[in-house]
């Protein structure tokens, strides 16, 4: 037997995505539904375990400063050539004025 709610609403009501009426109606439909508030429970359990997992590394020193200077060096704001300073016909035309 499959409940309809626990593959539509359940993890979205686990995940906080329903508003305040839909999770309303479901923690109603969790009174009578064995089988939802057992799914709810399993899948609260495994997110509160993958929570206390360690499952992130720090990278080390040396690679975080590299990353940090690769990053820096990527980010700055590349020089205008000579052809990006030309009109978009690139007959050396200045580019127009705004209207004001
Ligand atoms: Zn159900």
């Amino acid at each position: 037997m499959s409940c309809d709610f626990s593959g539509t609403l359940l993890h979205a009501y686990l995940d906080g995505e329903l508003d305040a009426m839909r999770a309303a109606e479901f923690e109603r439909h969790l009174e009578t539904c064995r089988e939802c508030t057992a799914t709810l429970g399993a899948a609260e359990s495994l997110r509160s375990s993958l929570q206390r997992a360690q499952l992130y590394e720090t990278a080390p020193i040396g690679l975080r400063n590299e990353l940090r200077k690769n990053s820096a060096r990527s980010s700055r704001v590349p020089r205008l050539g000579r052809m990006a300073r030309r009109s978009p016909l690139g007959a050396g035309l200045p580019l127009p004025l705004p209207c004001s």
